[in-house]
């Protein structure tokens, strides 16, 4: 079956205020309407989840959360279960993302939140990504490392179509003119196809989605759907400026 493309919008802890995620909300799903391959998700804080599911969107608009807990239920002071946003009508939730990652999140919490989210059924977007490169190539194997140990023990069923954002850390949250090349992409988008392959086989391999997330503007956002050989994009800072997220979102639906 063809894949289709999924744009990932990622608010972190924006906007301030409920008015302004709605009409950040209004502005994504005109557009959304008009696209042909590209499914949206919005991840915006927890506070603002119900109000914005309760609003109208299309069929290829889906709402997400940033991170769940690794637990059920029970005394977990300050923590969301994926029981809970399931329950509100979310469909996706960002894991491991490197910001939570630096907060002191290890692959296996990692793991376990993987196989709670499948559970609430709840589709996860796992987060990698490198610190730094260095030519030695150390940097591909902290990523298939991130993958082995994110992945380890999940049940084959779980993993078809898994997605996963491939997220350099030295690259968020800058401007389009330092995101990575998009030669560069095409190939770690490619090691990672190939570590997937390794590790659960080819069928999962090639159902796998594989999003490329850091500094994805307007600017750059043709040229990686040309030659980044991705799935989608996981955007940050762009998402919320409704002109950018606009033209990466069409950009995006020009891929077949
Ligand atoms: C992110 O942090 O997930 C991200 C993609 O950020 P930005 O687009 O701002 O680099």
């Amino acid at each position: 079956m063809k894949k289709r493309n999924i744009v990932v919008a990622n608010w972190k802890m924006n906007p301030e205020m409920l008015d302004i995620a709605k009409e950040i909300f209004n502005n994504t799903r005109l557009t959304a309407k008009s696209l042909k391959n590209t499914d949206v998700c919005l991840c915006p804080p927890f506070p603002f989840l119900h109000p914005l599911l309760k609003l109208n969107y299309p069929k290829n608009m889906f709402l997400g959360v940033q991170n769940i807990s690794s637990e059920i239920k029970g005394a977990f002071t300050g923590e969301v279960s994926a029981y809970m946003v399931k329950s509100l009508g979310a469909s996706f939730s960002i894991i491991g993302h490197s910001e939570r990652r630096a907060m002191g999140e290890s692959n296996e919490m990692i793991r376990k939140k993987m196989q709670t989210a499948f559970d609430a059924d709840l589709t996860p977007i796992l987060c990698v990504g490198e610190k730094e490169r260095d030519k030695d190539g150390n940097h591909l194997e902290f990523i298939k490392n991130q993958i082995k140990e994110s992945l380890f023990g999940l049940q084959k069923k779980y993993l078809v179509g898994i997605t996963i954002a491939y997220e350099p850390i030295w690259a968020i949250g800058k401007s389009y003119l330092d995101a990575m090349s998009p030669t560069d992409i095409h190939e770690t988008v490619l090691f990672i196809k190939k570590i997937i392959g390794e590790l659960f086989g080819r069928d999962i391999a090639l159902g796998s989605k594989i999003l490329y997330g850091a500094s994805v503007e307007a600017e750059n956002v043709s040229e990686i759907v040309r030659i980044g050989n991705v799935d989608g994009f996981l955007v940050g800072h762009a998402s919320l400026v409704p002109k950018q997220f606009s033209a990466i979102l069409k950009a995006t639906d020009m891929k077949r």
